[in-house]
């Protein structure tokens, strides 16, 4: 015999689901909070912190990718 409380019934399916989705909506949430987005000062747009923004491709200031170099697509491989 068990020591220790046990359920006497089995969970149904409706309140594992709801259970599980305020699991996953927190894990959301938390990741949302987790993830601050800095400003661009450059072209305004949204970046992640201490990295070269993906829209203007600067960091502080200076350019770091050449924008208009990724938009030509290679046509001829040299194999
Ligand atoms: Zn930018």
């Amino acid at each position: 015999m068990a020591k220790h409380p046990v359920p006497k019934y089995r969970k149904s399916k409706s309140k594992s689901s709801i259970r599980h989705s305020v699991w996953e909506n927190n894990l959301a949430n938390y990741w949302i909070n987790k993830i601050k987005l800095a400003i661009c000062p450059d072209c305004g747009g949204k970046t992640l912190s201490h990295n070269v923004c993906q829209k203007c491709g600067k960091y502080r200031g200076k350019q770091m990718i050449d924008m208009n170099k990724g938009d030509e697509k290679i046509k001829v491989v040299k194999a």
